[in-house]
């Protein structure tokens, strides 16, 4: 890369595994970017050990009583580093002047806010939420067009199907067509998660250190359970949609156990362009830092030799009911993802506190689905209305029933 002074990034979500990883794509690039604001929940250990590594300018927590906890060991190590603690801190930090990128890896729709306010000013935002797009995709891509902000993909599958477009489609992300491009289906790939072999009979007994247990990629536990009943992936196909302007007949989901082939571009000459890589996530988020040139991630480079096959298979909706419910809820409408993700968050924080058991995650979903009355949401606040209604009625059922 050639510009001299280091890009200042706002991570919003460092203590997190997608933070983490962001900040070692730093660590390796130390004259390129400079992490700038850090943003966590309530990790103060974690986030005190990032402050002392790479001294950010600012950090915000949103927890108050964490951020006064951070505020007296920052103190006591005598670092120049501005606290602060809530949302609206946290909004207005990632539209300072100086910061040059945002990377959204705040977990749920808690990213939205400060999602949108990057985008308001028109920064490249580096996109690990996914819930921004799967609640909020029409108003994201408008405000993005809007705000003539730059949106890198950071999710590995729309990483790499990024990696496969043309740089014409890249440069209107979400506003050209596929059709004109030559472009016949984007095809993301999936794990298929932890039970893609295991009797579906038994699922019904799966614990949550099992669900988390992903085999090729080390990740939060709420997301390795998404992986797990595949609402990952629908969540990833509601988002493919909004990313690349798809339709639904221009989508296809394929279930690659190996996780070398990260997603793919079908065109109409009949090639198939796809991107590979060590399943590690710097690698995209490196590719979206430094696009539209390469740095060095830290990731070591893919081995033909040691691979020893990739198989592929379709999914099974019996085996993945999630998935299915992404798919109808993407194809009925913003109201309905927006309660899907809200009933999903409440169903698997459940299920990670043992309170219901694996299967149930999708018939809580779907009961929630079913009592859907809402009309499409016209704003972030009609949104977070939808948000509310979806995750009280969730727990309601969930605390009746099981
Ligand atoms: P995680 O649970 O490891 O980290 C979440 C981060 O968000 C933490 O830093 C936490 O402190 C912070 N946070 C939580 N609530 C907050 C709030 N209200 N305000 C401010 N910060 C808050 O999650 P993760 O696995 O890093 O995932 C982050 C996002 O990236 C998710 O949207 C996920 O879907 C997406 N993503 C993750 C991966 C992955 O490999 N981990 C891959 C693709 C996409
Ligand atoms: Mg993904």
């Amino acid at each position: 890369m050639n510009e001299t002074k280091p890009k200042k990034i706002a991570i919003l979500g460092s203590t997190g595994s997608i933070g983490c990883s962001t900040l070692s794509v730093i660590r390796h690039n130390p004259t390129l970017f400079k992490a700038y604001v850090l943003v966590g929940g309530k990790n103060v250990s974690k986030m005190l050990e990032q402050c002392v590594e790479f001294k950010p300018k600012y950090v915000a927590m949103a927890d108050i009583a964490a951020a006064k906890i951070l505020q007296q060991s920052v103190n006591a190590l005598n670092l120049d580093i501005e606290i602060l603690s809530g949302e609206r801190a946290i909004c207005d930090l990632v539209q300072i002047p100086e910061v040059d990128y945002v990377m959204a890896a705040i977990v749920g729709a808690a990213g939205l806010r400060s999602t949108l306010a990057a985008i308001e000013k028109g920064k490249r935002i580096l996109l690990a939420n996914k819930e921004a797009l799967v609640t909020c995709g029409h108003l994201f891509m408008r405000a993005v067009k809007h705000y003539q902000a730059q949106l890198l993909p950071v999710d590995s599958e729309h990483n790499a199907i990024y990696q496969c477009l043309p740089a014409s489609i890249q440069h209107q992300l979400g506003f050209a067509s596929l059709a004109q491009f030559g472009i016949n289906k984007i095809v993301l790939t999936g794990s298929g998660g932890p039970f893609r072999d295991r009797d579906i009979a038994t699922l019904k007994q799966v614990t949550p250190q099992q669900a988390t247990a992903h085999p090729n990629w080390s990740m939060g536990p709420k997301i390795s359970v998404d992986s797990a009943t595949m609402m990952n992936k629908g969540l990833e196909y509601i988002e493919a949609r909004w990313l690349f302007n798809a339709s639904q007949h221009e989508m296809e989901i394929i279930i690659h156990p190996q996780s070398i082939i990260h997603s793919m571009v079908r065109y109409y000459d009949g090639s198939v362009v796809a991107q590979l890589g060590n399943p590690d996530m710097c690698t995209p988020i490196a590719y979206a830092m430094s696009y539209p040139e390469r740095i060095y991630s830290g990731v070591p480079s893919l081995d033909f030799m040691k691979l020893s096959q990739l198989t592929f298979k379709e999914p099974d909706f019996n085996r993945y009911p999630c998935l299915k419910l992404a798919i109808e809820a993407s194809l009925s409408g913003q109201a309905a993802t927006t309660t899907l993700n809200a009933a999903n968050e409440i169903a698997v924080a459940a299920f990670l506190a043992e309170k219901i058991g694996f299967v149930d995650i999708a018939a809580t979903v779907a009961q929630v689905l079913n009592q859907l009355t809402f009309t499409e949401p016209q704003s972030i606040d009609e949104v977070f209305m939808i948000d509310d209604w979806a995750r009280k009625l969730c727990s309601e059922i969930i605390k009746n029933k099981y």
